[in-house]
């Protein structure tokens, strides 16, 4: 640390975390970014990880690497356990040490979320979420090893059992990952499997409102619905999940058979408004004021109204407000004019529902289709972190396209994991 220079802690290196370490970069500050990953992870493709398309290097990227040009930033692997904020110091521990104090001069949190039961934290054991690339790995590893199963089984009801696949959470990561199994069992898949017919595998996509895609209006989450329904996957909208177990899924009094249940519905802030004591809404996201700041609080684990209304958990808002956080402390380092309060610039909604077909809603404009499929694949592929990654992903994708190969169907654990 260079003496007399105000030190940043940002703790978190998603995308808010990330976008506030690379504004910050020319300021006259230092900055300890603290993650208890080493790497980014551009989240909206994780799905892409767990059904095969792209392999875990192709869509996170190593946080070192991405801040190797801020020659004033030291990088931090450790789980920030909380927050002092009297003596202004963050407690980290990391593999070897426990409760180590990081002094802060400012401080931006961007911790995101981590899936939401509802109150049933007892589903968890059995119904994994999507947050990490290490859950995609895992999920990735279950739903091939589902397959290899099936193809040694003698038994059809075990066969059917382990080629049912449940999702439970019809927003965009359901029906991204709903659609994505079905193109991979439906084009790659068979051509790999001699005694099962992969095509033979159950998709279910459920959930307790009446229609897919929510945020997205009635006539696009219909055109989505139509869709999945023409992939074959089934869904049970408007029905609660009552249990989740070693046998299966009970959703609106039916009892499903699966190994395989995916939990794609809620998710819940990351402790830090425990940490601060701070005011939280209902889910227990931070409330943040037009400039983020109880001390400042950005992306998926901040609450912010816009006209009225809750900002959503996407992309956008953390890299916008994560950016926004780093121009504020820019300015009163430099005793210079705040920027105006943060104003979110809503770039829209897209989902993908398979192969070469996606649903976009930004102010009037409402498209579903190819069109909307190259609109999706264009905007990913700008913002994934690096330009390696950029050009990794947009020649998997053509390949994958053209040949519907999938090149990543690893199962990759010890042997005797389960
Ligand atoms: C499966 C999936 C699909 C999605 N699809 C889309 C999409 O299509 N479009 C879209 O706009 N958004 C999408 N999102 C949402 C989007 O990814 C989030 O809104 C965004 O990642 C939020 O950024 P963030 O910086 O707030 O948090 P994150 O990107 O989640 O980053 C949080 C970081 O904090 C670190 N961290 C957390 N707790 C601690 C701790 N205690 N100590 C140290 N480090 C910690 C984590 O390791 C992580 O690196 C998707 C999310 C998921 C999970």
């Amino acid at each position: 640390m260079t003496p007399n220079k105000p030190v940043v802690v940002i703790v978190g290196g998603g995308f808010g975390g990330l976008a506030a370490a690379r504004t910050l970069k020319n300021a006259p500050v230092d900055v300890v970014l603290i993650d208890r990953s080493n790497h980014h992870v551009f989240q909206p493709l994780l799905y892409q990880v767990a059904t095969s398309v792209l392999a875990p290097g192709q869509i996170a990227t190593p946080i070192r690497g991405a801040l190797g040009k801020n020659k004033s930033t030291i990088v931090i692997l450790g789980t920030v356990v909380d927050i002092q904020t009297g003596a202004r110091n963050v407690i980290v521990d990391t593999e070897d040490r426990s409760g180590i104090p990081v002094h802060y001069d400012y401080l931006i949190l961007a911790t995101g979320v981590r899936e939401s039961y509802f109150g049933h934290d007892e589903f968890r054991e059995h119904a994994p979420g999507l947050k990490t690339l290490a859950d995609a790995v895992a999920l990735r590893n279950r739903i091939l090893l589902a397959f290899e199963m099936a193809e040694g089984s003698e038994d059809p009801a075990r066969r059917q059992d382990l080629l049912t696949f449940v999702m439970v959470g019809a927003g965009p990561t359901g029906v991204e990952m709903a659609s994505a199994i079905a193109v991979l069992i439906k084009s790659t898949l068979k051509r790999d499997f001699r005694r099962v017919d992969p095509r033979s595998a159950r998709i279910v996509l459920a959930d307790r409102s009446d229609r897919v895609l929510g945020a997205f209006s009635p006539d696009l989450s219909a055109a989505a619905q139509r869709r999945l329904e023409s992939l074959g996957v089934e869904l049970l909208l408007g029905k609660s999940v009552e249990a989740i177990g070693e046998t299966g899924v009970t959703i609106g009094g039916q009892h499903i058979e699966t190994k395989t249940v995916i939990w794609t519905a809620g998710v819940a802030p990351s402790p830090a408004g425990k940490w601060l004591k701070a005011e939280t809404d209902k889910g227990g996201r931070v409330r943040v004021r037009g400039d983020l700041s109880v001390v400042f609080v950005v992306g998926d684990t901040a609450y912010l109204e816009q006209n009225g209304k809750p900002l959503p958990g996407v992309a956008q808002v953390a890299l916008q407000q994560g950016k926004y956080a780093a121009k504020v402390i820019s300015a009163r380092v430099q005793d210079e004019p705040s920027p105006a309060p943060f104003r979110y610039f809503d770039k829209g909604n897209l989902a993908v529902v398979g192969k070469g077909f996606a649903v976009l809603q930004t102010g009037k404009v409402k498209l579903s289709g190819f069109m909307a499929w190259l609109v999706w694949a264009a905007i990913h592929i700008q913002f994934l972190a690096t330009t390696n990654l950029r050009l990794s992903v947009l020649v998997q994708w053509m390949w994958t396209y053209l040949t519907s190969q999938r090149g990543s169907r690893l199962i990759v654990k010890h042997h005797g994991d389960k």
